[in-house]
């Protein structure tokens, strides 16, 4: 008998009518005699309406009560699921993250989990109930809940199949599994069959929401292997795996976008040692991550700063950054929220040249204007206008020859 881990996303339970469903489609595995472990989310939105409400109500919301507030969201699934599945003739129990003790560090609205403990759910799977946990949740050492950050219900779902040592974690959601790029913007992106862990992880990073980051980055460590796929049809998905379980490499695997990063500039920093230091330790001590940084310089011993936040950390940056810019002498701090990143992404990249001047060539064409750069092993990255995304994706994804079955393989 195996035991399968399944989550469904906000679309897949998103009315009663789509629960019944999910219930019906989980009896099935059932009746195939596998143990289930399902995952649920919220209804799709709700997490975005409880935000709302908080926001409305408190400026700077309290993170211990937004927490609280949040968990709210999968508690209506997991026990609208579990009624599902009694009403169609088995067993369930609906449990929170506090009640199977997931537990997690304390860092309220973007906790990490750092133990499960797997015995109740081992006792009620022995009892011959469908098991439901709700997703994104846990709870403190001092019983405080707490939530793992937007898209968190994948994180769950991978670290109780890994706790469980289940032999699969199925991700249900309203795409048929990962894609050359995102196909609610690109009709041409297709399906990957497979794909490796650290392709999955640049292009989670990258902007590919598909799978939340944490969730790949886990399901690699544990070697849990995941299937995506669509809670709407029984078609195969996408199976996140191995590098040696590919036989063959994609030059390019993905194109990705990330409309989350804003741009900051401070102009005319006098170019001395301990510069960046007096610039990013400030940034780092608030609990603000930094992505891509340039620093170009200018005659007569200055230097122009330019780095990347995520965007909802802009304002609080700036803030920040105009005291820091008076106390070194920076001429001024200028920023933009309109950019994205957009970036191609592949494992037959490594041992490759010219990819990154394929991708420039391709933005000249197009007239789009490269702000900055940055690249691995297996990504290039480019800050553009965020009005050029939907062409530039769709530029790129034909340039690749993503848009065809036959797309160039790595050479060995
Ligand atoms: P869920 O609610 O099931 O967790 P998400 O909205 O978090 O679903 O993730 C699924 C969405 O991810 C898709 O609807 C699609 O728009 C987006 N997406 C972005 N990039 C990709 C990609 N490369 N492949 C598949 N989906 C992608
Ligand atoms: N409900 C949460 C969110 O919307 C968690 C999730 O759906 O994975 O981010
Ligand atoms: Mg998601």
């Amino acid at each position: 008998m195996s035991l399968i881990v399944c989550k469904f996303g906000g679309t897949s339970v998103g009315s009663t009518e789509k629960i019944k469903n999910v219930a019906k489609r989980i009896l099935k595995y059932r009746d195939q005699g596998h143990q289930v472990v399902v995952v649920l989310s919220a209804m799709s939105g709700q997490t975005d309406k409880l935000l709302g409400m908080a926001a409305d109500i408190q400026e700077i919301p309290d993170l211990r009560e937004m927490d609280m507030l949040l968990s709210t969201g999968e508690q209506v699934t997991i026990s609208l699921f579990s009624m599902a599945v009694k009403a169609a003739g088995s067993d369930a129990v609906s449990l929170l993250g506090d009640q199977v003790c997931i537990q997690t560090d304390a860092m309220h609205t973007r906790a990490r989990i750092k133990k499960i403990d797997t015995e109740l759910i081992k006792q009620h799977l022995s009892a011959g109930k469908v098991v439901t946990i709700a997703g994104f949740q846990g709870v403190t050492q001092d019983g405080d809940i707490t939530t793992l950050g937007r898209g968190g219900s994948d994180t769950t779902a991978v670290a109780l199949a890994a706790a469980l040592k289940a032999d699969s974690c199925e991700i249900f959601t309203d795409v048929e599994g990962v894609y050359t790029t995102d196909p609610n913007i690109c009709t041409k992106a297709r399906k990957i069959n497979m794909i490796t862990y650290d392709e999955m992880l640049e292009l989670a990073s990258l902007g590919a929401k598909v799978l939340e980051i944490r969730s790949v980055g886990l399901a690699k460590r544990y070697r849990v292997p995941l299937h995506v796929r669509s809670t709407f049809t029984e078609n195969e998905g996408t199976w996140v795996v191995e590098e040696d379980k590919i036989m063959e490499s994609m030059l390019v695997s993905g194109i990705t976008y990330n409309k989350n990063e804003a741009r900051i500039t401070i102009n005319k920093v006098p170019d001395q040692p301990g510069i960046a230091s007096k610039i990013f330790l400030p940034i780092s001590d608030a609990g603000i991550l930094v992505d891509m940084i340039i620093q170009n310089t200018r005659e007569g011993h200055m230097t122009d700063m330019t780095f990347t936040v995520m965007r909802n950390d802009y304002a609080r940056t700036m803030e920040l950054l105009k005291k820091v810019a008076a106390d070194i002498g920076a001429e001024s701090v200028t920023g933009d929220e309109s950019i994205v990143k957009i970036s191609i992404v592949g494992v037959g990249m490594r041992n490759h040249s010219g990819i990154a001047s394929t991708m420039f060539q391709i933005m000249s064409n197009e007239g789009i204007n490269l702000m900055m750069i940055s690249t691995s092993e297996i990504k290039v990255s480019c800050i553009i206008e965020e009005k050029y995304t939907e062409l530039a994706v769709r530029a790129l994804h034909s340039a690749f020859a993503l848009d065809k079955d036959n797309v160039p393989k790595k050479e060995e």
